[in-house]
């Protein structure tokens, strides 16, 4: 065995229910006396608690999907201004990306609170969009230095983003299995991240299918089904942040940037076909995911297991429910092969590209 692992610092708190507190004890420990608090607008009921009993010098609102730079600069003076010595996000993956986009500049220190399971907070890789074009790079200082989950944060989470989020969860630990990076510690994490997310999600959408806001998830029962999926997103983003994008990340960020397509239930859709073409080139991976997701070990065990997950999740079908034109797999060919890691396991032709993407923006099976 010959690899270089490495495990970036990073103090991870697990609060259900007490994140007002947990932060505050965070920003505390790091020396923190003016916190810059970032959240949306629809984030902002989640945060306000955390607010009350943390030094805020500056609430800032403005997040918007994918950081476009003009968006970044002005969070960036506002911080300045401000004076702020600490950053605090509480949202999805956009609020941390703009918490990223401040301290990649500033390189003050983040507390990241997550509100869905992107798994922002446990990487350190940051995007900024100008134009049409988004640029991801990688730096130390964007990783949060703490992350405070609580679950009870995400019992606003609509069921149907509840889902698409967990399954964008899923596809980091299924990329991580043959990322260009990829090695066994990233694969036994994943593999474990696969293993609570498909413990924790269906009880998650169990709970919140159909129901908006608090009331879908009532008693111990839904707030464990959230700590595991919470879990197992933090594990996927480990994972990944190692491993680096794979063949799902390629075709994924190609499609939402050329079609403008929502970013956790693209993934979602796409999953599925990925595995199906990868994994009757990659054994090993493909037995690790089937033995997580409680399947059996024959060829197409990992496939079945995830299917049989998907229909219980009533997970998103198909691209062009989500506004991508048929023409655009012709337009997306040669964008996603240019950039499909060379260790990808199955060889990738326009041929068997077409007929993958095919699939997915119809929503039909891959054949
Ligand atoms: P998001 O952050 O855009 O959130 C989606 C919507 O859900 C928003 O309107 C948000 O306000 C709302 N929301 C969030 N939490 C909620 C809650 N608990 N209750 C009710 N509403 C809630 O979506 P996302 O999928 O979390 O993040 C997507 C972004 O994160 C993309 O830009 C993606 O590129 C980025 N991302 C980055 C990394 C990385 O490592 N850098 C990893 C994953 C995702």
């Amino acid at each position: 065995m010959r690899f270089t692992h490495e495990t970036p610092a990073q103090r991870v708190v697990f609060a259900a229910g007490r994140s007002p507190d947990a932060v505050a004890a965070e920003v505390e420990a790091l020396g923190g006396a003016k916190v810059m608090l970032i959240a949306s607008d629809r984030e902002k009921e989640l945060a306000d608690p955390i607010a009350e009993k943390i030094p805020v010098v500056l609430r800032h609102e403005e997040v918007v999907m994918h950081v476009p730079v003009e968006v970044a600069e002005r969070a960036r003076r506002a911080a300045a201004d401000a004076g702020a010595d600490i950053l605090v996000s509480v949202g999805g993956g956009s609020t941390t990306g703009l918490a990223k986009a401040v301290a990649l500049t500033t390189g003050l220190p983040i507390v990241a609170v997550p509100t869905t399971y992107a798994g922002s907070e446990a990487t350190d890789v940051w995007g900024l969009t100008e134009g049409e074009t988004k640029t991801t790079g990688v730096d130390k200082k964007v990783l949060p230095a703490s992350v405070v989950y609580d679950a009870g944060l995400l019992t606003t989470l609509p069921g149907d983003l509840t889902v698409a989020s967990g399954l964008n969860a899923m596809a980091h630990c299924v990329d991580s299995m043959w990322g260009p990076r990829a090695d066994p510690i990233d694969r036994a994490l994943a593999q474990e991240g696969i293993r609570a997310l498909a413990t924790g999600l269906p009880a998650v959408a169990d709970a919140s299918t159909g129901i908006e806001g608090i009331e879908g998830i009532e008693g111990i029962e839904g707030i464990e089904g959230i700590e595991q999926t919470l879990y197992g997103a933090y594990l996927a983003a480990v994972a990944f942040a190692s491993a680096g994008s794979g063949l799902h990340h390629k075709i994924c960020h190609v499609l939402g940037g050329m079609f403008h397509l929502p970013h956790a239930q693209t993934h979602a859709v796409v999953l599925p076909h990925v595995l199906a073409f990868n994994a009757p080139h990659a054994p090993e991976a493909a037995a690790r995911i089937a033995q997580a997701l409680g399947s059996d070990s024959g060829p197409r065990g990992a496939s079945a297991g995830l299917a049989a997950l998907r229909e219980v999740l009533h997970a998103p079908r198909a691209l062009r429910d989500y506004g991508m034109p048929e023409d655009g797999i012709a337009k997306a060919l040669a964008p996603i092969i240019k950039a499909v890691p060379a260790n990808n396991p199955a060889p990738v032709t326009e041929d068997n590209l077409t007929a993958l993407l095919k699939a997915a923006w119809a929503g039909e099976p891959l054949s």
